[in-house]
This record gives C-alpha cells, structure tokens and sequence, in this order.
C-alpha cells in the first residue's frame, strides 16, 4: 500500500486525500487550520472557472468536477446543490469553457446553465471522513512520509518557493434568502448572487496582489447595492455577515506537476472548487500511477 501525506485541508487538499483513500493508498492529511478556517470555507464555492485562461488542463478537471458533483447533487452529498444559473455576457458566442457545462444554452440574450453549488461547512466534513487528518503546520515539504501532495494554496509561495503566486482578496455578503432560487452572474462588474439553502452569497470582489484581510464596511454595502439593483427581491433581506478571504492566484494557472517524491496541487485562484475533482484524479494518477 502506497504512503502519502496530503499538506493543506482546503478543498484541493480534502478532495485529493478522498480520491487517494478510495484508490487504495494510506493516506495522511497535516493541515495547519482548521476547515473552517481556511480560504475554501470563504468560496461561494459555486462552480465557475472564474478569472482562468482557455488552457485546455482547466477545461479538463472542471469538466470532470462538474460531472462529479452533479452526480453528488443526484446522490444527496452533504452541501452539494444544482442552481439553475443566469449570466449576463455581452458576446453571443459560446465561452471556451461552455463544453464542461452541461445544458448550456443561450436565452433572451444570458447564457443559461444549471451550476453546481458547494456549501463547506457541509461539504469539507465530509470529504474528510474517515480520513487521518494531523492538525500541524509543517516549514518544509521535506522530511515527509512516502508521497507528498502540496495543497497549501497561498502558502506554497513559501512552502514552493514559487512567486508566480500571490493573492486575490474576495469579499462576500451574507443575506437572508427571500426565496430565490436562480445564481446570477455577470463577470463584467464582479458580481454575483448565489442562493443557498439557508442564505444568499452576494458578491463580490477579485482584488488581484491584494493580501490583507482588513474588513471594509463601504466595500460590503457596494456589493449588497449592486446585488439589489440586479435582484429587487433582495433589497428587505437581512444582512447575516461578511466573508473576506485570499484566493491563490497563480501566474500561468494552476500547478500540478509531481517533482520527485513531491505533487505541486495549488494555484486555483477563484476556481478551487470548479477544479477540484478533476485535479484529485491526476493527483492520485500522478501518486499510484493509475488510470
Ligand atoms: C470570496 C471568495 C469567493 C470564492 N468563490 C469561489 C467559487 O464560487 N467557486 C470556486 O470554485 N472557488 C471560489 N473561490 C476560490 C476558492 O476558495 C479557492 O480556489 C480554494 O479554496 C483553494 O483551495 P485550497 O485547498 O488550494 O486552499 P485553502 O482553502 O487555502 O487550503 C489550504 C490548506 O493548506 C493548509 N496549510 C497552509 N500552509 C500550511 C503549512 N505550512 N502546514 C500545514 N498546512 C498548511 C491550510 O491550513 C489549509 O488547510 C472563492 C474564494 C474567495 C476568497
């Protein structure tokens, strides 16, 4: 049986050590927070590849995410939800990511699509079942038993000594739902409206090399105006809190690559969840050598 230590409890990490377990191998996860804690608890975590280049690799693992997480919505997973989705887009042709998402199709001038939604606090308990998870920050990827996966996101600049990362400060509002059920996009002014079981992620931002965690009253109330504008409907709905957190951002896109004993899995910028199944199953090829 294969030994790997999976560093980082993020949605990338979590979504690794499960495919790595269910493939057979021994699998231990050192995470220095706790989930909730982490940027991926932050994510809308609606699946988007937000902010990505038409690089085929990305087109790949959200296709594969996609496929995995509709059939978790099917299965009733813990957190996971299908949102009948509407985006605003100026441009008629289709988008280069339009073959991973499903029933795409335009509609009176938005491209409509049914959006897989993750709610963490369900979702990464879940992943982690009956998995080892040790609660440690590491200062070196060296040193580690068997095969090492590098999920760290922002901290594998240092972990990596990679500076094609940096950060991309995000800010969401958290209201009350009055009863919507439809996503709402329109990436030309960073805005989104997600509704969720039990509230509304309203967004947002995408500060890029902004790495401060700082709460910005005005900024919130920008965001909460613009969602109104948009959506009426949500102009009486109570605020329930702010999220703020620092997507890793990665010059380049994403870096998955095994080096030696080490797999690199990190740099998803605004799109960890869009990616992460498909980066498990190569994580796990490039770990066990399968498939
Ligand atoms: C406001 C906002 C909205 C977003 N919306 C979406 C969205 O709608 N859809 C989407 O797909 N994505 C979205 N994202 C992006 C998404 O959150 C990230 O891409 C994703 O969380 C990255 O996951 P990760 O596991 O790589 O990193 P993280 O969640 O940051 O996890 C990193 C892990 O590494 C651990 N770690 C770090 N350093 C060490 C160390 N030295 N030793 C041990 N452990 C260590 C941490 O403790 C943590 O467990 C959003 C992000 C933000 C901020």
């Amino acid at each position: 049986m294969t030994d790997v230590t999976v560093v980082g409890g993020g949605i990338i990490g979590l979504t690794a050590a499960r495919w790595l377990h269910e493939a057979g191998a021994r699998v231990t996860v050192i995470a220095a927070d706790p989930p909730e804690n982490t940027v991926s608890a932050v994510a809308a975590a609606v699946w988007y590849p937000t902010h990505q280049d038409p690089d085929p690799r990305v087109l790949a693992w959200s296709a594969l995410a996609y496929h995995e997480f509709t059939r978790q919505a099917h299965d009733g997973v813990p957190g996971v939800l299908l949102r009948r989705t509407r985006m605003r887009v100026d441009d008629e042709t289709l988008p280069w990511w339009a073959p991973a998402a499903g029933d795409i199709r335009w509609k009176d001038g938005e491209l409509h699509f049914t959006a897989p939604l993750v709610e963490m606090a369900a979702y990464l308990p879940w992943l982690a079942r009956d998995l080892t998870v040790v609660r440690r920050r590491v200062s070196t990827l060296d040193d580690l038993p068997g095969i090492v996966v590098n999920a760290t996101g922002l901290a594998a600049r240092e972990l990596a000594g990679d500076h094609a990362v940096e950060p991309a400060r995000g800010h969401v509002v958290l209201v009350e739902n009055p009863g919507l059920d439809v996503s709402i996009r329109d990436e030309s002014r960073s805005l989104y409206i997600h509704p969720r079981s039990r509230d509304v992620v309203l967004g947002g931002t995408f500060e890029q090399g902004r790495g401060d965690l700082s709460p910005d009253p005005s900024a919130a109330e920008a965001i909460r105006a613009r969602c109104v504008e948009v959506e009426p409907a949500l102009g009486h709905a109570r605020v329930l809190g702010e999220r703020i957190g620092l997507r890793p951002t990665r010059r380049g896109g994403p870096r998955l690559e095994r080096v030696g004993d080490v797999i690199h899995c990190y740099g998803h910028g605004g799109a960890g969840m869009t990616m992460s199944w498909g980066c498990a199953r190569e994580v796990t090829e490039a770990a066990l050598r399968v498939f």
